[in-house]
């Protein structure tokens, strides 16, 4: 679908790219997501240049995953939250990743629809989710759209996520601070709390602590506490912390940016904030490399693949097969080299 729309519009050349994103040109800021997003090419070129002209202009935003059930509040959390951020003059990107490509829970992460109010803000800009067909290596095209958004000059990077699968992972590390958003009253389980998401939050919010929820909410708040203390890594600074909020009455959005605020501070001191974004270019290369290596063997070898996929159902060792069409990939390397 991205690849559709790009090609009805002419192609625009890498320098119109980046003077419409240090001009604040907000449509130019969602066709260079979508050129990110794209499979073709031409386009993926384009896009290695344009991200690494803007390599420079990125760093300076707070970039905060939002992770949590559906149903628990995400989009009411995020609406509350990013007009609090906009009252303090701050300029907001709304970013969604859906490692599942499906809807969650009947909603698409990152609607504007669910968001009516920040949506229409001058200093706010929500994307959502890529549709399915367009998440080839979604973790590693999803860690471009953040940087175009900085280098455009968001000053906060919200990045919503379902807590389902991979995506805490994922998001975790593309992110400074990591927000799961909870409910008081339901178990642990049906929340997917799982020692996973323990080991990346930095602040877990209870939400709904409103009627006769704020009881049951500030009851979860406590043991919640209780139990982040357990993982907190003896090497950071930082001990996770429980809130409760109403994102429905906007109530807590101030307590919640005021330890945002801490947990920056205090990790910037440490020299931890650097260090983790360093540790998240290093996998990010990694995974940019298995990526290219990935696509040009799986494209170059494809009828060895299929012939070996057909040897893998008659029964034979499927490492000796892998193991082999490697090698033979790497003769036909070598001889590409010889022969120019
Ligand atoms: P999402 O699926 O996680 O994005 O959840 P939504 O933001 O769509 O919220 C799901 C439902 O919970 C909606 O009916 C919201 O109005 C409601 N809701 C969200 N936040 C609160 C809150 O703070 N208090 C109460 N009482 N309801 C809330």
């Amino acid at each position: 679908m991205t690849e559709t729309i790009i090609r009805k519009r002419p192609q625009l050349s890498l320098d119109q790219y980046i003077e419409g994103i240090l001009k604040q040109d907000i449509t130019i800021l969602s066709r260079s997501i979508s050129l990110m997003e794209s499979t073709l090419p031409i386009h993926h070129q384009l896009s290695l240049a344009l991200l690494d002209r803007l390599m420079p202009y990125t760093g300076k935003a707070h970039r905060i995953a939002i992770s949590g059930v559906p149903g628990v509040g995400k989009s009411t959390f995020i609406e509350a939250f990013g007009m609090h951020l906009i009252d303090q003059g701050l300029k907001v990107a709304v970013l969604a990743i859906d490692p599942s490509s499906v809807k969650s829970g009947g909603s698409i992460l990152g609607d504007k629809t669910r968001m009516p109010i920040l949506s229409i803000q001058n200093n706010a800009f929500i994307r959502p989710s890529p549709s399915a067909g367009t998440l080839g290596g979604v973790a590693l095209k999803t860690r471009e759209a953040p940087l175009i958004c900085e280098a455009f000059g968001f000053d906060v990077i919200l990045i919503e996520t379902v807590g389902v699968g991979q995506s805490e992972v994922i998001v975790s590390e593309m992110t400074d601070s990591f927000i799961a958003l909870m409910l008081g009253n339901a178990g642990d389980e049906l929340q997917g709390m799982k020692r996973g998401l323990m080991e990346v939050v930095d602040l877990l919010v209870v939400n709904k602590a409103d009627g006769e929820l704020k009881l049951i909410a500030q009851r979860a708040v406590q043991m919640y506490q209780g139990i982040l203390q357990f993982f907190k890594s003896p090497k950071s600074v930082w001990t996770p912390k429980a809130i409760a909020c109403s994102a429905l009455q906007k109530e807590g959005m101030a307590e919640i940016w005021a330890l945002l605020c801490q947990h920056r501070q205090m990790m910037t001191a440490s020299g931890e904030w650097e260090s983790k974004r360093e540790k998240q270019s290093e996998k990010w290369f990694i995974s940019a490399l298995e990526t290219a290596l990935h696509d040009r063997l799986l494209n170059e070898m494809s009828q060895e693949i299929e012939l070996a996929q057909q040897a893998l159902r008659k029964g034979k060792n499927a490492s000796m097969l892998a193991q082999s069409i490697f090698e033979k990939w790497l003769s036909h390397q070598k001889l590409d080299q010889e022969n120019r």
